[in-house]
C-alpha cells in the first residue's frame, strides 16, 4: 500500500514573510486532510521559520536541493546535514537544475547517496526535453535517468520519483494521464532493472508539470501514480489544498 504524497515545489517564489503567510493561509485546510503526506519545498531561506510554523504539524518540509560534500570551501552550497535538521525530503535533479545549472545524472547519483546518508528521503526528478519526445526517445531518456540517477543506490519505500515531462512543467500543456501513466509504469519497471522487485513495487511516483485543481483527479485516480509534484499551482493557498482534498479522497475511494 503506497501512501500518496503531494509535495509542492515553490521554486525561487516567496520571501520568508511571504512563505510564512502562505503556510498560515494552507495550514488550517492541510490539516483536515488525511491519508496523503503533504510536503512544502519552500527556497532555503524560508526553511527555519516554517520549521518553527510546523512544529505541530503532520506537513513536512523538502529542500529544493542540497550539495553532496558534508562541509567545507563551497561558497554558497547546503550540506545534506544542514538539510537534514530541517527537512524529511529533498528535491533532486528537477529538470530546471538540469537545463540551468548543468546537473548531470552522475552529480544526480551523488547527490541522492549523500541525502539518503543523513536520512532525508530524495524525491529524484526525472523526464525528457521535447525533442527527445518527438525523437521518440523519451523512454530511453528516463529509462537511463533512473539507471544512471540510481546507480549503486540502496532504494527504500520512502523514497519518491517524480515523473516530469520537460515540455508540461510551468507550461500550462500537462502530460496526458494515460502517458503520464504509461511512463510511471516504465520508471517502475526500471527500477526493478536495479533493485528487488518489491521495492520497485513500493516506491512512490509523482506525476509533474502544470497539475492544477482541474487535472489533479485525472492523474491521481491511474494506478502507477501515487501524487503530484506541484509548482505554480502550490503557490495559491486554496488550490493547493483542493489538490490535497481530491488526491485525499480518490485515493481513498
Ligand atoms: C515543478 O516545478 O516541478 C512543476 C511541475 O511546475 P508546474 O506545476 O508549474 O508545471
Amino acid at each position: 500500500m503506497r501512501i500518496p504524497i503531494i509535495a509542492g515545489n515553490w521554486k525561487m517564489n516567496a520571501t520568508v514573510s511571504e512563505a510564512v503567510q502562505l503556510v498560515r493561509d494552507m495550514l488550517p485546510g492541510m490539516e483536515k486532510i488525511d491519508g496523503v503526506e503533504k510536503v512544502i519545498c519552500p527556497p532555503f531561506v524560508s526553511l527555519w521559520a516554517l520549521k518553527d510554523l510546523l512544529k505541530n504539524s503532520v506537513v513536512k518540509l523538502a529542500a529544493q536541493n542540497l550539495y553532496y560534500q558534508e562541509k567545507g570551501a563551497y561558497t554558497g552550497e547546503v550540506s545534506p546535514g544542514m538539510v537534514r535538521e530541517l527537512c524529511d525530503y529533498v528535491i533532486i535533479g528537477h529538470s530546471e537544475r538540469r537545463a540551468y545549472f548543468g546537473e548531470t545524472d552522475e552529480l544526480v547519483n551523488r547527490k541522492v547517496h549523500a541525502a539518503l546518508k543523513v536520512g532525508l528521503n530524495p524525491i529524484v526528478c526525472v523526464g525528457e526535453t521535447l525533442e527527445k519526445r518527438e525523437q521518440g526517445k523519451a523512454e530511453e531518456v528516463v529509462a537511463g535517468q533512473i539507471k544512471n540517477g540510481l546507480a549503486g543506490v540502496e532504494l527504500g519505500p520512502t523514497m519518491v520519483i517524480a515523473y516530469e515531462p520537460v515540455w508540461a512543467i510551468g507550461t500550462g500543456r500537462a502530460a496526458t494521464p494515460d502517458d503520464a501513466n504509461r511512463m510511471a509504469k516504465l520508471i517502475r519497471e526500471s527500477i526493478a532493472a536495479i533493485s528487488a522487485p518489491a521495492l520497485a513495487r513500493d516506491i512512490r511516483i509523482q506525476y509533474g508539470g502544470s497539475v492544477t485543481a482541474s487535472n489533479i483527479a485525472e492523474f491521481i485516480v491511474r494506478k502507477e501514480i501515487d501524487g503530484a509534484l506541484v509548482g505554480g499551482a502550490s503557490l495559491k493557498a486554496a488550490e493547493f489544498v483542493s489538490i490535497l482534498e481530491q488526491t485525499a479522497r480518490l485515493k481513498k475511494a
